[in-house]
């Protein structure tokens, strides 16, 4: 099935969620590949999606973020003594900070969730984009074209990922962002780790958010999943890191934790 631009379109919406049949799926990869415009398109797309749909959708306070409220209500009921408007003053408090605490929350989630967009959008692109070569390229090949200062990490991905086949390291481009970028793969399933340099020293996950799941060489590592992509990622100080698997939560976790101390290593620069 050979796709024309005008035929492509329609079908990037299905392709960003992961929807396509697995021969329009092929032919829709064919298509981008040669297509700079529809790769453009579905950029453009997937931004979108990333900035306004993909963002608070499912999430509910956990235990944590309502003990947290109730403690701090109740701390400040317990600093205002007994007088009646001294109630309404403690009640009217903590109205505003139940207020202020959810919309801090949701801020804080949407935040996350657009910065692991960022991998997630790398991974769908390139990764599921089939922008990597048949034959795995050889550890030397990758260190070249990764570039100098990450050639570090090609033994570390290779080293930490024991059962995977590493079938591409290379730097790709999504949005205005470079990407050192993993392509592993175990049983027909497809895992990136991509590591992008941060265009700030604001450009960091929300300290007290609640969604981070674990912590991995003194990072914590925020985690969501999105079709059947399981999304982690961490701030290494210099750059944001991220493993996307297709293989679950629990192995994307599990990588990102192993690589963490070798993505840290990496020296900021300017
Ligand atoms: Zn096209
Ligand atoms: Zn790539």
């Amino acid at each position: 099935m050979n796709l024309n631009c005008h035929e492509a379109r329609p079908l990037l919406d299905s392709y960003l969620t992961n929807e396509l049949q697995v021969e329009t799926l092929h032919a829709v990869n064919q298509h981008l590949t040669g297509c700079a415009a529809c790769r453009t398109a579905l950029a453009s797309r997937e931004r979108t999606r990333a900035a306004v749909n993909s963002t608070v959708r499912g999430f509910v306070p956990d235990e944590a973020f309502t003990l947290q409220i109730r403690d701090a209500v109740r701390a400040e009921a317990a600093t205002r003594g007994h007088l009646p408007w001294r109630w309404a003053i403690a009640a009217l408090a903590a109205s505003l900070l139940l207020l202020f605490g959810w919309r801090q929350w949701r801020l804080d989630t949407a935040q996350i969730l657009a910065r692991l967009a960022l991998g997630k959008g790398d991974h769908i692109l390139c990764a599921r984009g089939g922008f990597f070569p048949d034959t795995p390229p050889t550890p030397a090949q990758m260190r070249e074209q990764v570039g100098a200062a990450y050639v570090p990490l090609v033994q570390a991905v290779l080293d930490r990922s024991p059962g995977y086949v590493v079938r591409e390291g290379h730097l790709c481009h999504w949005q205005d962002r470079e990407f050192v970028h993993f392509i592993l793969e175990r049983q027909n399933r497809l895992v990136s780790v991509m590591l992008t340099r941060k265009h700030s020293p604001e450009e960091v996950f929300p300290r007290h958010a609640l969604l981070s799941a674990m912590r991995a060489g003194g990072h914590a590592v925020y985690t969501t999943a999105d079709n059947g992509m399981a999304i982690a990622g961490l701030d290494t100080g210099s750059h944001l890191a991220f493993v996307v698997s297709e293989r679950g939560p629990a192995e994307g976790t599990a990588l990102l934790a192993a690589l963490a101390p070798s993505l840290a290593l990496l020296a900021p620069q300017p």
